[in-house]
Formats: C-alpha cells, sequence, structure tokens
C-alpha cells in the first residue's frame, strides 16, 4: 500500500508538472500575444423584444492566434486574471470598443450602445472610471454609448467596494449592466441602492425556461424587479424560437443569443446596424 502510495503521489506531481508547464507557456505566449495585438473583438447583437430593433451590442474578445487560429476568452482570460495581464488588455478592450463607436458614427449609421465586459481585477486601479471617461471623451462619443458589464460574483467580492466603484461610472454618465443575474450570491438587497441600467439574466435560467416552472418563475421575478429598479433586462443564451416567445410574454426588453445573431467581426456588423429592424 505503501508503494501504491508513492506511486500516486509520482503521478500527481508529474500530472501537476505538466499542467503548470502548460499555464506557464500560455502566459509566455499571452504575453507575446499583447506586445503583437493579437486579440480583437467580436459584437453579438441585442435585439429589442417589442420592435426587433438593433441598437445595442456587447463586444466579445477573441485571440486571433498565429498557429491555432481564433480561440474564444474561456480558455484565456482566466489566465489574463491570474497574471495581472487583464489589466492592460481590459484596457486595451475599451479603448477598441470606443474606437469601433467612433468609426461607425463616423460612418453615419444609427447610434448603438456597446456593452463591455470588465473583470474584477480591473478595479484594483481606482480610477478605473476617470480613466475609462477620458477614453470615451477623447473619442468624441457620448458616455451614455458606452456600457460595463459587471458579474454579480464581482458586484460582492470584497476585494473591492462595488458600490463606491458602480456610482463612480454611473456619475460619468457610463451605463453599467450587472451580468450572469441570478448566479451570484444574491446582491437583490444591494441592488436598490446601485446606479444599475440593465440587468442580464443568465443563459442557465434560459436554456432551462421551457422545461422548468421554478426557473420559468425565476425569470419572471428577474423581469419583474428589473422593471421596478428601472432597468433594462436582457435574456442571455437565447436559442430557441420558443424561449424568445416565451421571454417576450413575460415582458423581457431584449435578447441575446445564437437565435439572432452570433458574435461577429466588426464589418458584418454594419450592413445589421444599418438595416435598422428586424422584427
Ligand atoms: P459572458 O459575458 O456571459 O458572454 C456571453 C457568452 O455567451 C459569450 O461567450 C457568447 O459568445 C456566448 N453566447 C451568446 N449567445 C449564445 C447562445 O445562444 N448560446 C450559447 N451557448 N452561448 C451564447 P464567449 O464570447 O466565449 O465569452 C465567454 C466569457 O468570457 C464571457 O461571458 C465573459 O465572461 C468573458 N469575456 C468575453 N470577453 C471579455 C472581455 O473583453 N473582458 C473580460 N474581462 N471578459 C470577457
Ligand atoms: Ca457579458
Ligand atoms: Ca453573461
Ligand atoms: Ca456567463
Amino acid at each position: 500500500a505503501k508503494e501504491n502510495g508513492r506511486n500516486d503521489f509520482q503521478y500527481y506531481t508529474k500530472e501537476m508538472n505538466a499542467q503548470s508547464h502548460e499555464m506557464l507557456n500560455l502566459e509566455e505566449e499571452l504575453r507575446r500575444a499583447v506586445k503583437a495585438g493579437e486579440f480583437v473583438l467580436h459584437y453579438q447583437p441585442q435585439v429589442d423584444l417589442q420592435t426587433g430593433a438593433l441598437s445595442r451590442l456587447e463586444a466579445l474578445i477573441r485571440w486571433q492566434h498565429p498557429e491555432r487560429g481564433m480561440l474564444a476568452p474561456g480558455t484565456f482570460i482566466p489566465v489574463l486574471e491570474e497574471t495581472g495581464l487583464i489589466e492592460p488588455v481590459g484596457e486595451w478592450v475599451v479603448r477598441e470598443a470606443v474606437r469601433q463607436c467612433a468609426v461607425w458614427k463616423e460612418m453615419e449609421l444609427p447610434p448603438v450602445t456597446v456593452a463591455v465586459n470588465l473583470s474584477v481585477r480591473q478595479f484594483a486601479n481606482l480610477n478605473i472610471a476617470e480613466a475609462i471617461e477620458r477614453i470615451v471623451t477623447e473619442a468624441g462619443i457620448p458616455p451614455a454609448c458606452l456600457e460595463l458589464e459587471i458579474t454579480e460574483s464581482v458586484l460582492m467580492a470584497d476585494a473591492f467596494d462595488g458600490a463606491e466603484a458602480l456610482r463612480a461610472l454611473s456619475q460619468r454618465g457610463l451605463r453599467v449592466a450587472v451580468d450572469d443575474f441570478g448566479t451570484g450570491y444574491c446582491a437583490l438587497h444591494y441592488l436598490r441602492r446601485l446606479p444599475v441600467n440593465t440587468l442580464k439574466v443568465d443563459h442557465s435560467f434560459v436554456s432551462d425556461l421551457e422545461g422548468d416552472p421554478t426557473t420559468a418563475a425565476i425569470v419572471s421575478a428577474i423581469i419583474t424587479l428589473g422593471h421596478d429598479l428601472g432597468c433594462k433586462v436582457v435574456a442571455e443564451g437565447v436559442e430557441t424560437l420558443a424561449q424568445c416567445n416565451h421571454l417576450h410574454r413575460l415582458g423581457c426588453d431584449l435578447a441575446q443569443g445564437y437565435l439572432y445573431y452570433r458574435p461577429c467581426p466588426p464589418e458584418e456588423i454594419e450592413p445589421l446596424l444599418q438595416g435598422g429592424n428586424h422584427g
């Protein structure tokens, strides 16, 4: 048994070494990617369930890897967060989204609100609201064109004063969305005192909406709560017509998901914005 235990241990450390080796490689590669500017933003439209209008987009980061092609953020965002690289990359995301907004404005496309995801690490910079305001002002676009998506769990984190951070953004005319709503430690009592413009119903609720009456009741409650707080409610991960119809019946304002559009590069967004309505 003793012998076995030792073998297990050896196996385990070997496995761990392989894993941390992989992490190190990824970290090195990401440092190189930051310098080489290999990130791009794709944009996913949010469709107004009442009118079909398309006036809001979420910016989602992609890594255009020279050998492995376009990589989704699930693989590299955690490493960016662990290494602190999320700070420069997160700032780049804001700059790039704002630059794109200014280009679309220059093209005289109908005005659009772009939502950008922020990580908790980015709040280590106490002046993040000021920094974002400066970026927006320099680009000559109204601050309300930018919405900052913050997950419910980030809002509740001990690491920073979530309320203070949101107020700082809101005071500068920037919009705030609570992302993945309903999945974190309950922020309900807290939410009442916060300047939030948008609640995003987490994908997991949307996928269970049809099969599970309890989920449907929760989604209905989130929508009512959102409206009572003066928020727009966006459902994420909408994949079927049944989900879309159900959300519409519940009074949900906007829907985002593969049923409508996948995240796509800016040049594919332009004709959609030009088109205006998508009922
Ligand atoms: P999220 O903010 O919850 O973004 C929504 C994710 O759902 C996106 O995945 C989107 O492509 C995906 N999605 C959209 N519609 C559907 C659908 O109908 N079905 C399904 N199954 N999925 C759908 P993506 O682009 O892979 O991003 C994953 C996560 O990575 C995001 O989740 C967000 O937490 C993070 N992320 C993305 N971009 C950034 C960024 O610029 N900064 C930071 N800090 N995080 C980012
Ligand atoms: Ca998001
Ligand atoms: Ca989300
Ligand atoms: Ca999510």
